[in-house]
């Protein structure tokens, strides 16, 4: 499984923060330095961060691991090991290839991506949200995340989402949705 390109650098111009532990990576102290975006996808990212106005530098969309060689870098290759052997074997074998995202280009793919996953962050925090004004905060979250996904919003029986976690989403939906003064949603 390939994770990135691993370059082995001295700490230079202020402490850095390992990615595993939190603590800090010393000044002068050998460290790893995991590129886990680069190439052609980095330079998608740039240009999108550039056309929204995002882009601080040509590292714009360039994705990183800082971590201590000591330790922290094993445990951090075999979480990402396991976190992606975890979602590969959960995609179901759909044929490469066979999805409605062929016809996208790299740019509106990337877009869509970031949609999608502010999309599953956004019901997360709906199953765990008890307070219904959040709540509703929520919803409106998700209906112009809908929106904005169009024609390719997620279709919920491809997501992944067990019965069970389906069933408490749409209690929750329901309750924050229906639960209210008539005309505040
Ligand atoms: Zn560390």
């Amino acid at each position: 499984m390939r994770i990135g390109i691993l370059d082995v650098n001295i700490k230079r111009g202020k402490p850095g923060q390992c990615w595993v532990c939190k603590k800090p990576i010393e000044l002068k102290e050998l460290h790893a330095v995991v590129v886990l975006r680069y190439g052609k996808f980095q330079q998608q990212a740039f240009k999108l961060a550039a056309a929204q106005g995002r882009a601080k530098s040509k590292k714009a969309g360039f994705k990183y691991r800082r971590l201590h060689l000591k330790d922290c870098l094993a445990v951090w290759l075999i979480a990402i090991h396991h976190y992606r052997t975890e979602a590969r074997s959960q995609r179901q074998g759909r044929p490469k290839g066979s999805g409605q995202l062929t016809q996208m280009s790299d740019e509106e793919r990337l877009v869509r991506y970031r949609l999608v996953r502010r999309r599953a962050a956004t019901l997360r925090l709906i199953m765990k949200e008890e307070d219904d004004a959040r709540g509703r905060q929520l919803i409106l979250r998700l209906r112009d995340l809908n929106k904005q996904l169009g024609e390719n919003e997620v279709i919920e029986v491809m997501s992944h989402r067990s019965s069970t976690e389906i069933r408490l989403l749409n209690e929750k939906i329901v309750r924050f949705v229906h639960d209210q003064p008539a005309g505040t949603l």
